[in-house]
Order: structure tokens, then C-alpha cells, then sequence
């Protein structure tokens, strides 16, 4: 089973969150927690966590399709102490969320290294960051996106998320998550059915399917390789739709979520039917 929605707002309050996913036919969602740019949070009350229990239940969304999104201000590869200390203190606090939530992952961009370490170290210190996380909350699973690597930013090919993960201790409270996007402008081809089979033989050679635990959905608006992250429809960028058919009908992606991070949420609901029919979920 495909569980395909987007990445929708949760202004007012996380409990609004599966309400907005309920109203464009989602089946799936992604959500911030808190407000993702800023550091400082109010704690969630009892009240907004009931509310947001009751309406997932009521909408029938299940943690495993939903998939909560970090702050962009964490780094947990900060190469400076004080500033990685107050990164890693965040991402605890984004996993005691999720977890008071009842949600089962939380997707992160993996770190950047701002050319102060060299990749390797800075790889080394982002599973540090997820292995102290990890002691401090009992249930989450840290699900690692793939990056666009734009700057310094890491995690830009497969060997990245698979260098993280073996430096995890405790293996069954990680994943990642692709993002179509990322994935294509960072050097692996999407182009096209025959293009999509070696990308993903690919990924599961360095990575494995068994970590896979979300997808994000989309276009680019940039060219293959260009290691720029801009999102498009799906349909109007450099990826096109047969990509988006290919995993759509693939069971290697079944199970977890599928998250649109397109650029005009008016299409939403037109681009999640489309995906449920190339899924065989609809006529
Ligand atoms: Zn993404
Ligand atoms: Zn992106």
C-alpha cells in the first residue's frame, strides 16, 4: 500500500496538521513540529497533543504515514562546540515532540560542515549528534534525507547516508529518506524508467531499502547535477513523470510515506489523485 500526501501546514496548531492533509485526499503527511525557523519553542500542551491524536485517528493516519520534518537551524555537524551543543540539544527536544506526538520518525537533513572539517569527520560527528539523541528519547527513529548538496551541505550521495548509518549503534532506530529532488540534482539519474531501476539499484547496493522510510515527491526546477535545490510540480521540471510512475509502481516503495514538497499546494490534491492512480489505488 502507497501512502502519498504532502508536506502541509500545521499553522494554529500541530493538531491542524492531519486536518489540512484530511482536505486535499492525502493518506499521508509531513509536518514541523514547531515553528522551523526559529529556536526557541513552547512546549506542546496535553490539550494540542489530544487534538492532534484524535484527529489522525479520525482521519485514519497511522504514525507510519507521517513523516515530521526538523528545524533548518539544526546542524548536528556544526564544526564549532558551543553551536553543535545548542543543534544537538534541539534535535533532542524535536524527538521528545514526535514522540509525545506518538509519531514514529523524525526526518533531518544530515549536517554541514562550512568548510571548517573535512567530510569525514563531519560525518562521524552527525552520528555522534544521532547516537546521543537517540540515548536520550526511547522510541523516534532518525530518518536521514538525502541533500542536494548545495554548499556544505552533506549527504549528497548514498555513501554519506550509509557512512552515518554505520557509525549508528543502534541500527533499528535509523532510516532515510529520498528526496526525488535532491537525489536527481545531485548526480543520480531519474530520467526515465531505465534511469530510475540503476539509481535505485544503486541506493540499495550502498544503502539498502530495508532503511528506507520516506520519500519526498518532487520536480526540479534545476538541471541534473547542478547541486541546486529548487522544487517544481511534479511534471513541469528536468525529472518528469515517468520517474514518479516508476516509483509509484514499484513495492520497494510501499509502506511508508510519500511526501510532496512541490511548489504551488494549489496542485496538491491534483498531483496526489494522479499518484494514487499510478499506484493502482484509483480508477
Ligand atoms: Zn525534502
Ligand atoms: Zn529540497
Amino acid at each position: 500500500m502507497k501512502y502519498i500526501g504532502a508536506h502541509v501546514s500545521a499553522a494554529g496548531g500541530v493538531f491542524n496538521a492531519p486536518l489540512n492533509a484530511a482536505k486535499i485526499g492525502a493518506t499521508a503527511f509531513a509536518l514541523f513540529t514547531k515553528n522551523q525557523k526559529q529556536w526557541k519553542s513552547s512546549p506542546l500542551t496535553e490539550e494540542a497533543i489530544t487534538k492532534f491524536k484524535e484527529n489522525c485517528q479520525k482521519h485514519q493516519f497511522k504514525p507510519e504515514q507521517i513523516l515530521p520534518h526538523d528545524s533548518y537551524l539544526i546542524n548536528l555537524g556544526h564544526p564549532e562546540t558551543e553551536k553543535l551543543e545548542k543543534s544537538r540539544n534541539a534535535f533532542i527536544d524535536e524527538l521528545q515532540r514526535c514522540q509525545l506526538l506518538g509519531l514514529r520518525y523524525l526526518n533531518f537533513h544530515p549536517g554541514t560542515h562550512l568548510k571548517q572539517m573535512s567530510e569525514a569527520d563531519c560525518l562521524s560527528r552527525i552520528a555522534e549528534s544521532i547516537n546521543l539523541a537517540l540515548q536520550q528519547v526511547s522510541e523516534v527513529t532518525a530518518v536521514i534525507e538525502n541533500t542536494a548538496g548545495q554548499g556544505s551541505n552533506l549527504g549528497y550521495r548514498f555513501e554519506h547516508l550509509a557512512e552515518i548509518i554505520e557509525q549508528i549503534d543502534n541500527k533499528d532506530r535509523v532510516g532515510v529518506c529520498l528526496d526525488t529532488c535532491h537525489t536527481f540534482v545531485s548526480g543520480y539519474d531519474l530520467r526515465g524508467a531505465e534511469m530510475c531501476e540503476k539509481t535505485f539499484a544503486e541506493f540499495d547496493q550502498v544503502v539498502g531499502f530495508k532503511y528506507l522510510k520516506g520519500m519526498h515527491i518532487n520536480d526540479s526546477k534545476t538541471p541534473y547535477e547542478s547541486r541546486v535545490d529548487r522544487h517544481a510540480p511534479l511534471g513541469a521540471g528536468e525529472i518528469g513523470w515517468d520517474c514518479f510512475k516508476y516509483i509509484m509502481g514499484d513495492g520497494r516503495f510501499d509502506g511508508i510515506p510519500m511526501v510532496l514538497e512541490t511548489t504551488n499546494p494549489e496542485l496538491w490534491p491534483e498531483e496526489i489523485a494522479e499518484m494514487k492512480r499510478l499506484a493502482g489505488l484509483t480508477e
